[in-house]
């Protein structure tokens, strides 16, 4: 290797799996956190790798996305998913961890690693010569940030998130819904138009404004609302708030009943292949299973599985699709690579799996190799290029699910899922394989 040493800044979730897979491959890491100074408004633990929320971190179940992305980074050598499972609590299906002991181990790994020095920091710039992977999180210290936004451009940060739930299209009820654009507008069919009559939109309504919601910390009140109002926060307004906003009915028709609906509900694309749809207009602070039951009384809902749950919470992240590679370095400083949550990943497992990702680019950029990526039939891969080629406009975060993995079109689910399962576990070996030459 011609230089054998990164910085990585941040040892949340993503600088530690980067930080130890770098390390454990020989490469002298220096790694920068300035908690012990400055602690970001979420965190409590003075210990690194801090789950700051939830101590879960999801399904276990291998043939579900979550399930299959934490195989493939334990195939491909992850530190953090051992730690998690020596440190795990019983969930049923899911592995969830005492979050105190799993940042402890995670921590002292770190600190007993001889390839690792530790520095306690507020990094606020940094030297874009040097190899550099920036995994700071949604909660990145301001100055840090707006470096960051000097080097990529202003226009390329955003400090919130406001996420509208994801559905897999193929769990729609389409009696109740079509394809079309308003007025029959456009030459391709963009939306799929979820139709509600008068009883089914009061009825919808009503639950809606009384439906329990997360408690936002104070910290994330102002920005959330000023920028983009949650749908259930909208409705409170008045019954037809939502008739003139995201359920406006103009231009839309219901041929079932040769009307036009009372009330309707868009869903646009998220994917190429168009198997997940994002509920346009419908960012939402409800509770997870409220999301499920309020908006299950759309009809054509009713047996909706949601592949991503809305969410809103102050979160910083770059346009990834405008500024990063598919290896996850920046398009202009090809030595600068961003993990974790702030390159537009959501998710504690997800952002792991992304400092993974990063860690192994590096690695192959130290020893003069060519940067990889992992095809969409993986779900690391498929969250990874979709970061990277998603739409720009409007970009949001994306999780691991199965609406963005590449997969053969199988009727029987559970056929689906071992195929994906086998597919990927090839993928991975092949990748595996590769990293060794
Ligand atoms: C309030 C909140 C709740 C969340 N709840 C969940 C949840 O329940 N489940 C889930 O799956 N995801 C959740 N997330 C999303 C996400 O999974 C977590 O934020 C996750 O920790 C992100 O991992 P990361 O490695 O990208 O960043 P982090 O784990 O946040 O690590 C970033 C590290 O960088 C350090 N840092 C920041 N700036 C600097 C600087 N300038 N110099 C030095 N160090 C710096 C921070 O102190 C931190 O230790 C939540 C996010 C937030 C903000």
């Amino acid at each position: 290797m011609k230089n054998n040493e990164v910085i990585v800044i941040g040892a949340g979730l993503a600088g530690c799996e980067a930080s130890l897979y770098l390390a454990n491959h020989g490469v002298k890491v220096k790694l920068y956190e300035m908690k012990s100074i400055k602690k970001t408004p979420a965190q409590k633990l003075d210990d690194m790798a801090e789950l700051v929320c939830s101590n879960s971190l999801k399904s276990d179940d291998i043939f579900s996305a979550s399930g299959l992305l934490k195989k493939e980074m334990e195939m491909l050598g992850s530190s953090l998913i051992p730690i998690a499972r020596a440190c795990s609590v019983p969930s049923g299906g899911a592995l969830s961890v005492d979050r105190e002991k799993f940042a402890k181990e995670v921590t002292r790994q770190i600190k007993d690693n001889p390839n690792i020095q530790f520095i306690n920091q507020v990094v606020e710039k940094f030297d874009t010569s040097l190899i550099t992977i920036v995994a700071c999180g949604p909660l990145i210290d301001d100055k840090l940030f707006e470096f960051i936004n000097s080097i990529i451009g202003q226009d390329n940060c955003y400090f919130y998130d406001a996420i509208a739930p994801i559905i897999s299209a193929d769990s729609i009820d389409m009696t109740r819904a079509y394809w079309g654009n308003r007025y029959d507008k456009g030459e391709t069919k963009d939306y799929l138009n979820c139709l509600l009559d008068k009883d089914e939109y009061l009825t919808f309504y009503k639950e809606l404004i009384n439906a329990k919601k997360v408690e936002l910390h104070e910290f994330e009140k102002l920005k959330v609302f000023e920028g983009c109002m949650p749908v259930e926060v909208l409705a409170q307004r008045g019954e037809d708030a939502l008739r003139y906003g995201p359920m406006k009915p103009v231009g839309l028709k219901d041929e079932r009943q040769d009307k036009k609906p009372y009330a309707a509900v868009q869903l646009r694309k998220e994917n190429m292949v168009g198997s997940a749809l994002n509920m346009v207009g419908f960012q939402t602070n409800l509770i997870f299973s409220e999301q499920k039951r309020v908006f299950g009384l759309i009809p054509a809902l009713k047996n909706a599985e949601f592949l991503r749950y809305g969410t809103m919470h102050r979160n910083s992240y770059i346009n990834a699709p405008r500024v990063l590679n598919a290896y996850s370095n920046l398009k202009k400083h090809p030595n600068i690579f961003i993990a974790g949550q702030l390159s537009g990943v959501e998710g504690y497992v997800e952002s792991m799996a992304s400092g993974l990702y990063t860690a192994m680019n590096c690695l192959q950029l130290l020893k003069g190799k060519n940067l990889i990526t992992l095809p969409s039939t993986t779900v690391l891969g498929a969250m990874q290029n979709y970061i990277a080629s998603a739409c720009e406009k409007d970009f949001q975060p994306m999780n691991a699910n199965y609406g963005i993995v590449v997969a053969e079109n199988l009727k029987n689910k559970q056929e689906k899922k071992q195929k994906i399962y086998e597919i990927s576990v090839q993928e991975i070996n092949k990748v595996l394989k590769l990293l060794q030459e």
